[in-house]
């Protein structure tokens, strides 16, 4: 393959719930899940069913064709969000270029051929394409691979008063994360994105929440932006989207639809019967209170014992931030830099986590998550920290 991952030494080969087993047989409890995506667990019978089911009735038609699965996804999407318009793709940053295109497609159809910046914040993560790896605020993912697409600009985020100063008229869309994940879960402040919301209406520019991935319940709300009160004009969402079946969407009004005609924007596996009827189960079952009360339930015991886990290492570990079941683990001193090892002693110590950036580490266990589970990831990572 090629040498653009360094894939762990241990091979999974079987999961249930959030427990995993290698071809050894040894045994781990999952707070990754998959970087946030096998958000209802391993093995889950309902998402099993369905889509064997789907899977003996029909895989593939196209987009010349739509299909139930699709129509039912999508309007399961629309009564749980502000939104009034899907467009299916099948992975978070195929969203985003979905997004960003519907920008400026709109600003120039629209506006004229000057309305065409869009605006993001440093730190940010939008995706790998070429298109989407420019917008993002992570200079060292597009390091070596310009010349980049132009039109693009990065702001300090949470920076109501730079944001301010760099809005006019050419700007067709403000982009950002409610909650900024591989940039190492800084969540964005409520003032500021009222801020951002109140600039976009003013300058007719179109707020973009990339809720890839505290979307779909990650967060304890379904989706992030519930929680601040905030709207947006587009919002793209992927990996718990489909539980492990790759999918994803983007979600935006009436009016901004229109920006994209039949035949502007297209994908051949997008909406296929298969994801839909995946993620029709998945968002279904995240979108039950009982679900949503598990991941505030969870995440506030996982809040403790990683609070009191960083009393026992002051020198090492600071108190844990994020929100719902993305949470971060800052790490101190002569450990900065060094999530990586700390990751590799976890793994060895049967837990499997994140990181997010060299200085932090990130758990984001599935929604499903039982008690017992986190007590033991938790009994786990407490012996990695102590064996770096
Ligand atoms: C993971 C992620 C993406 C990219 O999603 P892919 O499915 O890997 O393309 C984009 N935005 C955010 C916020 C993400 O966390």
């Amino acid at each position: 393959m090629v040498p653009n991952y360094q894939p762990a030494q241990r091979i999974p080969v079987r999961g249930l719930g959030s427990r995993i087993w290698d071809q050894d047989g040894r045994e781990y409890v999952d707070f990754a899940a998959g970087i946030a995506v096998t958000a209802l667990g391993h093995a889950n019978p309902r998402m099993v069913a369905a889509l064997t089911e789907q899977a003996n009735r029909l895989w593939h038609v196209s987009n010349v064709m739509t299909n139930e699965p699709a129509l039912r996804l999508a309007q399961r999407l629309i009564d749980l969000s502000f939104a009034d318009k899907v467009f299916f793709c099948n992975s978070g940053g195929e969203a985003n270029e979905a997004a960003f295109k519907l920008a400026r497609r709109r600003g120039n159809t629209q506006f004229g051929a000057h309305k065409n910046v869009i605006l993001s914040f440093e730190h940010a993560f939008h995706g790998r394409t070429l298109f989407t790896v420019s917008v993002g605020g992570q200079p060292k993912y597009t390091q070596g691979f310009e010349p980049l697409p132009g039109g693009i600009r990065h702001l300090p985020f949470n920076d109501l008063a730079a944001l301010k100063a760099a809005m006019n008229d050419t700007v067709c869309a403000v982009v950002m994360e409610p909650l900024q994940g591989e940039g190492g879960i800084l969540p964005a402040d409520p003032d500021f994105v009222r801020g951002a919301r109140a600039l976009c209406d003013q300058y007719d520019a179109l707020l973009i929440f990339d809720e890839v991935q505290t979307g779909n319940g990650r967060t304890g709300r379904y989706f992030a932006y519930e929680q601040i009160g905030v709207a947006p004009d587009v919002l793209t969402t992927a990996k718990g989207l489909g539980g492990g079946f790759p999918i994803a969407a983007m979600l935006t009004t009436d009016a901004c639809a229109q920006a994209f005609s039949v035949g502007s924007h297209g994908s051949t596996y997008g909406g296929n019967p298969l994801a839909c009827a995946v993620a029709d189960v998945v968002v279904e079952q995240i979108s039950k209170p009982e679900t949503l009360e598990n991941v505030r339930a969870r995440a506030d015991q996982l809040m403790q014992g990683l609070t009191a886990l960083s009393h026992r290492y002051p020198d090492r570990i600071a108190a844990p931030r994020g929100q719902g079941l993305l949470i971060g683990i800052p790490l101190l001193g002569s450990w900065q830099g060094k999530a990586g090892a700390v990751v590799a002693a976890a793994m060895d110590q049967g837990l499997w986590m994140l990181l997010a950036g060299p200085d932090v580490l990130r758990l984001t266990p599935a929604l499903t998550i039982g008690a017992e589970d986190v007590a033991e990831g938790l009994l786990r990572l407490e012996r990695a920290l102590a064996a770096v």
